[in-house]
């Protein structure tokens, strides 16, 4: 398999250059040349398959002869092993022809647990392999900096630094990130922003001098190898519904895009899929989008599902691709208009494209802890958490406009554990979410962090300070 830039002006590279390369040198981001084609004997051939030999042969077109089968299925097989759930990514019902599909069971209760706990295993296969170390670096507001971690620690050939801003994540995000014990696990609490920690990070990486040294690389949401990782949960729900005989939709939490691209990719592939309805909440960028076509940037307001108050969406250049024929040359345009203008429109039909897969809604603050209340009162007492709450308010309001028939299975992504967001969940249901048996003893675990000032020199020494040479 090889892979291209959106902007088109990136040399192509086969998936071990993507996997280490993230972003494009272009500024663009890497999709598939094509997308593998899988026929409904191939999927129906996937029934009563584990998770993992189902990941693996959904993965393997994309890898195309990159690793070694029995390398890959033995690192997918030990990034699943470590959820606490027999089946992964268990369904839930939640009513006639509704579901949830909990992908909170990894080691940081949030779904970006299923990309991460495989890439860094992949990056450190492919390191060994060219006998190259690498530092990750990384800005987080919560929950991708603890589920990088997580996929990092303890690795032989790499480092990762991580920067929080000091005081703004909760506790329980801090301690994930705070208490794991590996040497090469780096956790900073940078005195300043989130803000001021990606602009730290930026800097770090625009230091050309100092990226080389250090191998700096990044496993930010636009790794295409995460996308890849997160289509493999669409068609385990879908099997499991009946699929490919059994057409469901999905709805999705939304924030950078990554996770609803995933099922697009599914759908590219071959796998039935009735629709795919992107949630956001207040942040409503892509909403707006879908609804009219127009994409403008409108500042962000904090909401209590803070992982998706997001002002632009990454991901999302990998579908502008595609509903403009695949002509990089129209991607750099509209990303400059963005950049200049703030926002830009698209051709009718380019969005007419987009419209008989995707749906979108938003579902504000009131309307969010609303559904805390409903799915509690609703699920007999299993509480969902505050992303989780947005899908489900979408997606009802999906189902009462008939815009998803009653049909038509209806299936709401559980992106978070509510144990990971307390506050919220028990002010809207009066309790409080407990910790899973296996992180019951996290405010008991000693911590480690160093706090550092938001200073350039300062960061940088620290880093080359303490990664690992080779
Ligand atoms: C990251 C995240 C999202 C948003 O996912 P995207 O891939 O950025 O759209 C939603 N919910 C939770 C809990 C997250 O951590």
């Amino acid at each position: 398999m090889r892979y291209v830039s959106t902007r088109g002006q990136a040399p192509v590279l086969d998936f071990e250059g993507v996997l280490l390369a993230g972003l494009a040198a272009d500024g663009g981001l890497y999709v598939p040349e094509s997308w593998p084609q899988l026929s409904a004997a191939d999927w129906r051939a996937m029934r009563g398959l584990s998770y993992a030999e189902i990941a693996f042969r959904v993965v393997k077109p994309f890898v195309g002869g990159c690793i070694p089968d029995a390398d890959l299925q033995r690192m997918i097989n030990e990034a699943y092993a470590t959820f606490g759930h027999r089946a992964v990514v268990p369904l839930r019902q939640t009513g006639a022809n509704d579901w949830v599909l909990e992908l909170f069971h990894g080691p940081t209760l949030a779904f970006k647990d299923v990309a991460l706990q495989l890439l860094g295993r992949l990056f450190d296969w492919a390191l060994a392999r060219s006998g190259k170390r690498a530092t990750i670096v990384g800005a987080t507001s919560g929950d991708t900096g603890s589920a990088a971690i997580e996929g990092c620690r303890g690795r032989a050939n790499l480092d990762i630094f991580i920067m929080f801003p000091q005081g703004r994540v909760s506790e329980v995000q801090r301690r994930q990130m705070t208490t794991v014990a590996d040497a090469n696990v780096h956790a900073i609490a940078l005195d300043g922003t989130f803000d001021d920690a990606q602009a730290m990070v930026k800097a770090l990486f625009n230091d050309a001098a100092f990226r080389e040294r250090a191998g700096l690389t990044a496993v930010n949401s636009i790794n295409w190898a995460r996308v890849m990782a997160q289509i493999v949960y669409y068609v385990t729900a879908s099997l499991s519904l009946g699929g490919p005989d059994r057409t469901p939709a999905f709805c999705v939490p939304t924030g950078n895009f990554g996770d609803i691209f995933a099922g697009y990719a599914a759908a590219k592939m071959g796998l039935p899929v009735a629709k795919l309805i992107v949630a956001t909440n207040r942040n409503d960028i892509l909403a707006r989008f879908f609804a009219g076509g127009e994409y403008r940037k409108d500042g962000v307001t904090p909401t209590i599902s803070p992982s998706m108050d997001i002002q632009v969406a990454s991901n999302f250049e990998r579908l502008l691709f595609d509903m403009h024929g695949r002509d990089g040359a129209q991607i750099r345009g509209l990303m400059t208009e963005l950049d200049t203008a703030g926002g830009f429109t698209v051709s009718p039909n380019a969005l007419a494209e987009t419209k008989h897969l995707f749906a979108a809604g938003r579902a504000d603050e009131a309307a969010t802890k609303a559904m805390l209340k409903t799915a509690f009162a609703q699920g007999n007492g299993i509480a969902v958490d505050p992303h989780t709450a947005v899908g489900l308010a979408v997606a009802a309001q999906q189902r009462s406009s008939r815009a998803v028939p009653a049909e038509i299975p209806l299936v709401t992504l559980a992106t978070a554990d509510p144990a990971k967001f307390p506050d919220a969940v028990e002010a809207a249901t009066g309790q409080h979410p407990a910790l899973p048996p296996r992180l019951a003893d996290l405010f008991d675990r000693p911590e480690r962090q160093t706090k550092l000032p938001n200073d350039y020199t300062v960061v940088r020494d620290f880093i080359e300070n303490q990664r690992v040479t080779a």
